[in-house]
């Protein structure tokens, strides 16, 4: 169904943001949402979280605030 995978599309954009815990509600509501009814963006959510744990626990470095999303938006942008 090509408007789901637009809204796939548009989720994945999100859940980086998501996981930072930085979207709008309306936003986070529409992302819960999708993931209800949607496998692929749940297993992405799912390792793009495991990511960001990995990142958080090395405790040598201390990244820029915007370093988590960097490195996660390069990431979805290589798996898609
Ligand atoms: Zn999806």
């Amino acid at each position: 169904m090509v408007i789901k995978q637009m809204k796939c599309r548009k989720i994945k954009k999100l859940l980086p943001l998501y996981i930072d815990n930085a979207l709008t509600f309306g936003e986070k509501q529409i992302v819960e949402e999708h993931l209800k009814e949607c496998p692929t963006c749940r297993a992405q959510l799912k390792s793009l979280s495991s990511m960001v744990k990995i990142i958080e626990s090395l405790p040598e470095i201390s990244p820029p605030p915007d370093f988590t999303e960097k490195v996660i938006s390069k990431i979805s942008q290589i798996k898609s």
